[in-house]
């Protein structure tokens, strides 16, 4: 599933986990997705009776609920009907929706968004290159470089509040400070962007030669796009990655973001007195070849 690790406009915590996961179907078949396509080709789009009893299941003073799939809007009068019932039944909730963020170009569907989303709605939505041909390669869906940018400008302009997602990887780490600038231009006053280590299961497992490079090749593009995003104003925040790569500096961005029960550490790791602080790795993750971590120490 994919991280729904919000409970608020501006910070990160994992313990209301109120996911309602809606289809594995998706629009986009990302090269680094969690999820193999095979999965996805092979899921359907829940029932809104379906849905809706999941979302019966939560505590009605909840206070954050995430909408996450596969591409949830793919339900079409499904989605609203779904979100229209959360804002219905869940007043004190922020509603988080991770998306791709395509459909939203169609300022018919963002309209009718609008009229039944809660106040307090925030959309989270990857964007993987500042340019068609690597992010239409990442996404593996031709037009939708375009398409997301469309959304993501409608979404935008219409004042709602976006989350921007970047999933590292060694596709689009050199791309990383273009990237950041494209957002600082174009999207000065979004909620904040996430900067994202990869979960190396399902498409990313099987594309790892691809997809994966150490941290010490990606850290450094990660730390100029994430320069550009603080002087620029722009909240950055740092997830799925283990805290001995983060500089002290930019430590206030990192996030201890990977789901308690799916949490690993290395061996050096039982040595380390910031082993709390830190988010470790996926367990998937954990068994690339080339992880080094450099364990804080009491001498
Ligand atoms: S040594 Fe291990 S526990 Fe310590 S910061 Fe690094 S990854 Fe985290």
């Amino acid at each position: 599933m994919k991280n729904c690790a919000k409970n608020n406009l501006s910070s990160a915590d994992t313990r209301h986990d109120n996911t309602i996961f809606t289809t594995g179907l998706c629009n986009s078949n990302c090269i680094m997705c969690p999820y193999t396509k095979k999965f996805r080709l092979n899921s359907k789009l829940e029932p809104l009776s379906v849905l809706v009893h999941h979302a019966e299941q939560i505590e009605t003073n909840a206070k954050y609920i995430c909408i996450t799939g596969g591409e949830p809007t793919l339900l079409r009068d499904d989605f609203l009907k779904l979100v229209e019932h959360l804002k219905n039944h869940f007043p004190a909730a922020m509603l988080h929706i991770l998306t791709n963020g395509r459909t939203f170009a169609y300022k018919g569907f963002l309209n009718d968004f609008r009229k039944v989303r809660p106040y307090r709605t925030l959309l989270g939505i990857p964007l993987h290159a500042d340019n068609a041909e690597l992010h239409d390669y990442i996404s593996q869906a031709s037009g939708s470089f375009d398409e997301t940018l469309k959304g993501l400008d409608n979404l935008y302009k219409a004042g709602e509040h976006i989350e921007i997602r970047i999933v590292t990887s060694k596709l689009n780490y050199i791309n990383l400070p273009a990237l950041a600038n494209l957002i600082a231009q174009r999207y000065a006053y979004c909620q904040h962007v996430f900067i994202m280590g990869l979960e190396m299961m399902g498409n990313a497992m099987i594309n790892r030669d691809k997809v994966w490079c150490s941290y010490d090749e990606l850290w450094p593009f990660v730390r100029e796009a994430a320069d550009i995003l603080i002087m620029n104003g722009i909240e950055a925040e740092l997830y799925n990655y283990p805290l001995c790569i983060v500089e002290h500096r930019l430590q206030p961005l990192y996030r201890r973001s990977i789901t308690p029960s799916k949490i690993e550490f290395m061996s050096e790791c039982s040595a380390c007195y910031r082993k709390p602080e830190c988010g470790g790795f996926f367990r998937a993750t954990k068994i690339m070849p080339d992880i080094k971590v450099k364990p804080y120490l009491n001498f």
